[in-house]
């Protein structure tokens, strides 16, 4: 099991054993998260940087001289003529005094950031050498009266001081500062991957035009090699599971949660008793099973759930006794659409059951 882990497994699902794998290195549900989340990326980005235009309050009202019409019309909204404006920062009533915050830029900066074209070697911090400290005595003198008047004495401190790290050649080892912030560019982390990829697996292929959507359909139709093959996947999935997060929450929204389709038991021969199977509202496959990592299209779920629902409710009765009220329940709301009537006509017989 150990040596057949989904390298994936560990980004996307951190709180559960990873699933073994058929095809190196990565199991067939986490493959497909993956390309989820390109595409996810891809359609949140387009929708950041194509907003909805803010709605212009264009009502007009007539110009009156004392009381009476005039027959011209003025805008509720003077900017409306333009497009409209904006919200923006109003202007402090208190009074400017030294300590004053700077005012925020009038513009949303993490939405600026994420939007940026992409940079090779985007500065991420400035490097600084690096030290640890170190306990040192430092010897100082005073100057103390005694009884035959003021001498010299010597003291010692114990203090902490910065040592500088070296190398294994002996260099000055740099370490990022850690003021940086703000999101890097979804242009410069998708092309550090490319480019990453394509070093690692296709030395002989052109590097795309660094825009996001050519980008991510770049690295949509090479993921099944990278998930075959590379060996930092893991860590560019956590890139692209990253910039998603940032890309919702510029958004102003919060990631679609998975569905549990509780009461559904999974396809596969002794996977679990528990349902541990979940729908993801963005996912072509329609729903995926948590624990073994089976994909279920919308019309298998529905054969196998209407499956389900025949074997647990004897033939011929319209409620099934002597079972939890999850299955029963379960069964019935699946049944209720499709299979409620075509069930009913065959055995009459068992309509005394009810009445
Ligand atoms: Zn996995
Ligand atoms: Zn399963």
């Amino acid at each position: 099991m150990s040596e057949r882990a989904c390298l994936l497994c560990a980004v996307y699902r951190r709180d559960a054993a990873p699933r073994p794998y058929e095809r190196p290195q990565v199991d067939e549900a986490c493959r497909h998260r993956l390309d989820n989340q390109i595409n996810d990326v891809r359609n949140l980005f387009l929708r950041l940087a194509n907003p909805e235009p803010a709605p212009v309050d264009d009502r007009r009202y007539a110009r009156l001289d004392k009381g009476r019409p005039t027959g011209e019309y003025r805008l509720a909204d003077p900017t409306a003529a333009v497009g409209g404006m904006a919200p923006t920062r109003g202007r402090s009533n208190q009074p400017n005094v030294s300590g004053s915050k700077e005012p925020g830029l009038p513009i949303d900066i993490t939405t600026v950031d994420l939007l940026a074209p992409a940079r090779i070697g985007s500065v991420r911090d400035t490097l600084v050498p690096a030290t640890e400290p170190e306990p040192a005595t430092v010897t100082g003198r005073r100057v103390v009266v005694g009884p035959d008047g003021p001498e010299i004495e010597q003291v010692e401190y114990q203090i902490l001081a910065k040592r500088p790290v070296l190398d294994e050649s002996g260099q000055q080892k740099m370490v990022p500062t850690g003021d940086q912030t703000g999101p890097i560019s979804v242009a410069t982390v998708l092309d550090e991957i490319v480019r990453d990829w394509r070093d690692a697996l296709f030395p002989h292929e052109h590097l795309p035009v660094p825009t996001v959507p050519t980008l991510t359909a770049w690295l949509l139709n090479r993921s099944t090699t990278a998930c075959d093959r590379h060996p930092a996947i893991a860590d560019h999935a956590a890139e692209i599971r990253q910039i998603r997060g940032a890309l919702y929450r510029a958004l102003g929204e919060g990631e679609p949660l998975p569905q549990v389709m509780w009461g559904v038991l999974c396809r596969t021969d002794g996977c679990n008793d528990v349902s541990q199977l979940v729908k993801r509202p963005e996912s072509a496959y329609h729903v995926e099973c948590d624990a073994c990592g089976r994909l279920y299209t919308e019309q298998e779920y529905h054969e196998w759930t209407k499956h389900l629902a025949n074997q647990i409710r004897p033939k011929g009765r319209r409620s099934a006794g002597g079972l939890p009220a999850w299955a029963t329940a379960t069964a019935e709301a699946l049944q209720a659409p499709a299979g409620a009537a075509d069930r009913r006509a065959p055995t009459p017989a068992s309509q005394p059951d009810q009445g």
